[in-house]
C-alpha cells in the first residue's frame, strides 16, 4: 500500500473494530473508561488523543511521508505549537518576506513578546538567504507557492542552507499531492487543513509533520501540555475531505490552466501570477520540486484598485470571500481581506491584485464568469 490515493483513502483507517464500520466513526467522547487504574486501550482523555485524529493523523503522516501526523485546531494553533516546542527567547526565524498575513503576524505580534526574533527574506533568493543566517537562526520558515503572490522558493536548496536550524514548509498551497517537502529536505511540514486537505470549506483546522520521531515526540508532548487540538468531528470532516484529494487536485489544477491562458490573453489584466506561467521566475522550480502548479491563481488589473474591487464584485460562479482549496472556486482582494493585517509593513501586496482559488466547477462556468467580470 503505497500509491498516493491508496494511502488517503486506507492510512489510519480500519474498519472499525468493535461494529466493523468501514468509515472511522466520530468517536464524540472526551473520556475513555480504564479497567482498573491505568489499564484502558491507549486513550484516556480527549486532548491527549482520540481515535478519530489518530486515524487522520496517521493518514497526513503517511501522505506526507513523515514519521509522526499531528493534527490541531487551526493551522495557526499548529503553527503556534511549533515556534513554541523549537524556539526559546533570542532565537532567529528567517521568514518570507510574502509569509500568509497570519504566519507573519504570529512571528511580529506574538512571538516577538516572547524574545523570538525574525526577518524577512525573499526565499525564491537562496543568496539572500544565507547571508540573513545569524549564529542565532533556528529556523527558516518557508512558503511554497506563497500567498497571494504565488512565489516559488527551492526547499532543496533552503534545506542545505537551514544545516543545523529547522526548516519548516507551508504545504498548504501545494498540498502533499502536488508537493512532498519532507523527501527535498524539510524538517516539519505546516498543513492548514482548512483548505485543500479539507478542501469544501465547512472545517477550520491545521496540522503538522515531521521527518523524524524525535521532533514529532516533542511536539505530541507539546500539542497535549497547550491544547490547540481539533474535535473529533473536525478531524473525521479533513479525514473525510483527504479521501478525494488526489481527483480534486487534478481537477484544480486543469481549471486553474484554462483561467491563466484567459487571463493571460486579457486586455485588462496586466500581470497574471502562476508558477506554471514559462515567464514566472520560479517556474523551472515549480517544474523539479511540483507535479503540477497548483490551483491558486492571483493577476493584477490595468484599471488599478478600483478595476480589482470592481472585478471581485462582479463574479457569480467566483464566490467573494475569504480563503481557498474548497471545491468551490472563490475570489478576493488581498489587500482589504486576507492581507490587510501586513498593510504598512514589509509584506504589503499590491492594491490592484486579485486572488483566485480556482474550483472545481466545470470549466466553461468558471471561464465565462471571468470574461464577463473583466469587462
Ligand atoms: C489559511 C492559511 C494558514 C492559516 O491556517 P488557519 O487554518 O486559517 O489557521 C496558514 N498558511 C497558509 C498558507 C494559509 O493559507
Amino acid at each position: 500500500m503505497t500509491g498516493f490515493e491508496t494511502l488517503a483513502i486506507h492510512a489510519g483507517q480500519e474498519p472499525d473494530p468493535t461494529t466493523g464500520a468501514v468509515v472511522v466513526p466520530i468517536y464524540q467522547t472526551s473520556t475513555y473508561v480504564q479497567e482498573e487504574v491505568g489499564r484502558h486501550k491507549g486513550y484516556e482523555y480527549s486532548r491527549s488523543g482520540n481515535p478519530t485524529r489518530t486515524a487522520l493523523e496517521t493518514c497526513l503522516a503517511a501522505l506526507e511521508g513523515g514519521a509522526t501526523g499531528l493534527a490541531f485546531a487551526s493551522g495557526l494553533a499548529a503553527e503556534d505549537t511549533l515556534i513554541r516546542t523549537v524556539l526559546k527567547p533570542g532565537d532567529h526565524v528567517i521568514v518570507p518576506n510574502d509569509a500568509y498575513g497570519g504566519t507573519y503576524r504570529l512571528f511580529a505580534k506574538v512571538a516577538s513578546r516572547w524574545g523570538i526574533e525574525h526577518t524577512p527574506v525573499p526565499l525564491a533568493d537562496l543568496d539572500a538567504v544565507a547571508k540573513a543566517m545569524t549564529p542565532s537562526t533556528r529556523m527558516i520558515w518557508c512558503e511554497t507557492p506563497t500567498n497571494p503572490l504565488l512565489g516559488i522558493a527551492d526547499i532543496a536548496g533552503l534545506a542545505e542552507i537551514a544545516k543545523g536550524a529547522t526548516l519548516v514548509v507551508d504545504n498548504t498551497f501545494a498540498s502533499p499531492y502536488l508537493q512532498q517537502p519532507l523527501a527535498l529536505g524539510a524538517d516539519v511540514v505546516v498543513h492548514s487543513t482548512t483548505k485543500y486537505l479539507g478542501g469544501h470549506s465547512d472545517v477550520v483546522g491545521g496540522a503538522l509533520v515531521t521527518a523524524d520521531t524525535a521532533l514529532g515526540e516533542e511536539l505530541a508532548f507539546h500539542q497535549n501540555a497547550m491544547g490547540s487540538v481539533p474535535g473529533a468531528f473536525d478531524s473525521w470532516l479533513v479525514l473525510r475531505g483527504v479521501k478525494t484529494l488526489g481527483v480534486r487536485m487534478d481537477r484544480h489544477c486543469e481549471n486553474a490552466a484554462q483561467v491563466v491562458e484567459l487571463l493571460t490573453r486579457h486586455a485588462a489584466v496586466s500581470e497574471v501570477l502562476y508558477p506554471g506561467l514559462p515567464e514566472h521566475a520560479g517556474h523551472d522550480i515549480a517544474t523539479k520540486q511540483m507535479k503540477a502548479y497548483g490551483g491558486m491563481v492571483s493577476f493584477r488589473l490595468a484599471g488599478g484598485e478600483e478595476k480589482a474591487l470592481e472585478v471581485c464584485k462582479r463574479t457569480e460562479v467566483f464566490t467573494l470571500g475569504e480563503s481557498l482549496g474548497g471545491v468551490e472556486s472563490l475570489i478576493e482582494h488581498p489587500g482589504r481581506m486576507t492581507h490587510a493585517s501586513v498593510a504598512g509593513s514589509q509584506l504589503e501586496v499590491p492594491s490592484d491584485l486579485v486572488r483566485l482559488s480556482v474550483g472545481i466547477e466545470t470549466a466553461d462556468d468558471l471561464l465565462a464568469d471571468l470574461e464577463r467580470a473583466l469587462s
